[in-house]
């Protein structure tokens, strides 16, 4: 049984005010949920006000991104540990804003994973195709490609430790959703996929969709025997959508 999560990615949004008000109201609004584990990922520079806001919250702490090194001349970059001391339980890697802005290859993807992991936290592993590839019909070899090349660097082993993400490009901040069927069909690929190298682990990991998702298109999607959950962007800027989404898991 995988018990649904749904993580909120705030990307590079709000103010320290507006940050604190959406730690407040979601970790009051979380309190009464049954059944569905809840994270945000705040800006780096509010994961302070986060450790501190979700003290005696259900509410898990997450980070949108981490160094794949653990300390040194790295300007600019925050490693693992220090997430870790700030309370941090997950930890977005490979979302497709850092490989298109920041051309993030798997392999250094898979790196981060390591340090993510060797930090005690889990990271939320996102893959996804653009519409280009899926209008080719390359959505399958995509993915495919995108877990191979994060498998060759960890093996399965570390997918026990990690979730998934599936998010089409195309799909994040645009308003399009996949449906239900499109993404069961991309989920239980993922997880076939996983399969044929270890059953256990892939039956056990957990993998969210991403990509647009709502209050009123969520309760669908999450009805989906491979949908665990949801990594949820623009809607997890509002509380009163966020937690809809987040009941709509229960
Ligand atoms: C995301 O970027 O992880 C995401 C899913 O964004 P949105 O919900 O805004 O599409």
């Amino acid at each position: 049984m995988r018990a649904p999560l749904i993580a909120g990615n705030w990307k590079m949004n709000g103010s320290k005010r507006d940050a604190r008000a959406l730690l407040g109201g979601v970790a009051a609004g979380a309190a009464s949920l049954q059944g569905a584990e809840v994270a945000v990922c705040p800006p780096f520079p509010y994961l302070a006000l986060g450790e501190a806001e979700l003290a005696d919250s259900v509410v898990c702490l997450g980070a949108q991104d981490v160094s794949t090194e653990s300390a040194g001349a790295y300007t600019g970059e925050v490693a693992a540990a220090m997430l870790a001391e700030f309370g941090c339980r997950y930890v977005i890697c490979g979302h497709s804003e850092r490989r298109d802005y920041h051309a993030e290859s798997d392999t250094l993807i898979a790196r981060k994973l390591q340090a993510v992991i060797a930090n005690g936290m889990r990271p939320i592993l996102c893959v996804g195709e653009t519409l280009e590839q899926r209008e080719r019909g390359e959505t399958e070899a995509v993915i495919g490609a995108q877990l191979d090349g994060v498998l060759g660097v960890v093996g399965i082993e570390t997918f026990a430790d990690l979730e998934l993400a599936y998010e089409p490009v195309w799909a994040i901040g645009t308003g399009k959703t996949a449906t239900p069927a499109q993404a069961q069909q991309v989920h239980a690929f993922v997880r076939a996929k996983l399969g044929v190298s270890d059953r256990r682990i892939a039956q056990g990991v957990r993998i969210l969709y991403g990509g647009s998702m709502k209050p009123g298109n969520a309760a669908e999607l999450l009805a989906q025997p491979d949908i665990d959950g949801g990594l949820i962007g623009g809607a997890s800027l509002d509380v009163d959508d966020f937690l809809a989404i987040c009941r709509a898991a229960e």
